[in-house]
């Protein structure tokens, strides 16, 4: 037998990118059995009825004989998906006198709810906890999967929870706060076996290029022949970048935790991430929808298009305004969501759409090929081509320059640029404007002369002279001095104008 009262608790939800705290109450009252949820969207209201009643129901719990009403505050916010199951659960339990009531507004309840009363993971755990912690909330009860990701935020009493019958043996026996886990899982560790620079044979200009790309936050184009190591390079570019700093972590950990990437293995994001999406993906997948996209996956690391002129266009030009904006903006009916999307840009495309060794494609198939890729193409200030190994260099054996060695000159490179950048919004060359390349970062005398000449010849547009100094800078930057001479430039204009041997 049940009885009838009254009882509160704390769920979340997540909106674009932020989380937003829950009140779920419940009410139970002499009436005709039934229970009236309130507050959620259409759709989500049948499906959290049908899936709460069925795990109180299998978990072998008592559900409510009398009329209940569940309510979820505040009004107004769109509320979609399934988190707020268990605090629906919990709360009915203890407006019927299941499990206590006392004391469980302290706590925040996030998790969705199997048919046999197993506890889900959901998505946007992290964004969640940080609304709650902001309203003074810390004590969370979340699914063992997503428990990682949790503990994360500095402060914060974890519980785990496998199953809702556990859950309400522990209310009973008051010792929900006993279960907490105690110390909070280590960061990122990378699955599977580590790469390493030293892994690609040969190949010296476009590893040239790649740290040069790496060191300045430059978008890189990579002509890539049948059978070349285009992917194995660009796999490796993470390998020699710096590790992110703690608010990017932060905010790329939230992008991960509301798209559902996080898990005990992965529970936040430190290393600069690579998303390489599949050409037949689809323009939501790549820029989002209800959920982040593959470019926002990609924010403060690299978004890696191998095949890149195989993609529709609608995603080529798409890429248009997160690589002016570092954003995408999706409209929905009820919300305009924002998602970061700050990547380094590495395209990958053989020069025709063959992929043959024995290639008798017409220069003007190839032309046409690649001119699919002419808007993020515009973008991009390095162009380098990757060779397949020689037989004599594949079989040497002598392994390349260690991604540990290439990284220790693209940190050295990136601080002079943080330190001349020190004051500014921008902290890598690849973010200044033209006024203050032309203004304030000054070269040496003479230096800019085959600038100026490819600029007066109508080899250049204003727009890829500011692209060419800003590679200069960092070639400046990676051989440890302060002004760019005329090679620095002349190094950039090659690499800009994709000068392949
Ligand atoms: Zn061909």
């Amino acid at each position: 037998m049940t009885g009838v009262g009254f009882a509160s608790v704390h769920a979340a939800t997540v909106v674009g990118l932020t989380g937003h705290l829950l009140q779920v109450e419940a009410d139970v009252t002499d009436g005709l059995p039934g229970l009236h949820l309130m507050g959620l969207a259409e759709t989500s209201t049948w499906e959290a009825r049908d899936r709460v009643r069925a795990a109180v129901v299998n978990s072998g719990l008592a559900w409510p004989e009398s009329r209940a009403t569940v309510n979820v505050l505040p009004a107004g916010l769109p509320k979609r998906g399934s988190a707020g199951d268990l605090a629906i659960a919990v709360a009915l339990l203890a407006a019927s006198g299941a499990v206590p009531a006392a004391g469980l507004a302290r706590w925040v309840l996030l998790g969705e709810l199997g048919l046999d009363g197993t506890v889900r993971p959901v998505r946007g755990v992290l964004p969640m906890i940080r609304a709650a912690v902001a309203a003074g909330l810390s004590r969370v009860v979340v699914p063992e999967g997503n428990a990682g990701e949790a503990a994360q935020v500095p402060g914060v009493t974890v519980v785990p929870v496998r199953d809702l019958a556990r859950l309400a043996g522990w209310l009973r026996a008051g010792e929900l706060e006993g279960h907490a886990r105690s110390s909070p899982p280590a960061g990122w560790r990378p699955s599977g076996s580590p790469v390493d620079l030293a892994d690609v044979a040969g190949n010296p200009a476009a590893r040239r290029a790649l740290e040069i790309a790496a060191a300045g936050g430059h978008h890189l184009f990579l002509r890539a022949p049948y059978g070349s190591p285009a992917a194995m390079l660009a796999e490796r570019l993470p390998t020699i970048l710096p590790p992110l700093e703690e608010e990017a972590a932060r905010e790329v950990s939230e992008i991960y935790s509301v798209a559902g990437h996080l898990d005990s293995d992965q529970p936040a994001v430190t290393q600069p991430p690579l998303v390489s999406p599949h050409h037949t993906s689809t323009p939501a997948a790549i820029f989002g929808a209800l959920r982040p996209g593959t470019v926002s996956l990609a924010h403060r690391g690299v978004l890696f298009m191998e095949d890149a002129a195989e993609f529709p266009s609608t995603v080529l030009h798409g890429l248009r305004h997160p690589l002016e904006a570092g954003e995408v903006v999706i409209s929905r009916g009820d919300a305009t969501i924002r998602y970061p999307a700050r990547f380094a840009l590495v395209l990958a495309s053989p020069p025709c759409p063959c992929e043959t060794p024995s290639c008798a494609c017409t220069p003007v198939a190839r032309r046409r090929y690649l001119a699919r890729l002419a808007g993020p193409l515009d973008r991009v200030e390095i162009r380098t081509r990757v060779e397949r190994p020689s037989r004599a260099e594949f079989l040497s054996g002598v392994p390349g320059e260690s991604s540990a060695a290439v990284a220790e000159r693209v940190a050295a490179a990136r601080e002079r640029a943080a330190a001349r950048l020190a004051g500014t919004p921008w902290s890598t060359n690849a973010e200044i404007p033209l006024l203050e390349l032309r203004t304030v970062f000054r070269t040496a005398p003479g230096a800019l002369d085959p600038l100026d000449d490819a600029l007066n010849a109508g080899v250049l547009s204003t727009g890829s002279y500011v692209r060419v100094l800003r590679v200069a800078w960092t070639i400046t930057d990676l051989r440890g001095a302060d002004l760019p001479g005329r090679d620095d430039i002349r190094e950039a204009l090659a690499l800009w104008r994709g000068d392949w041997p």
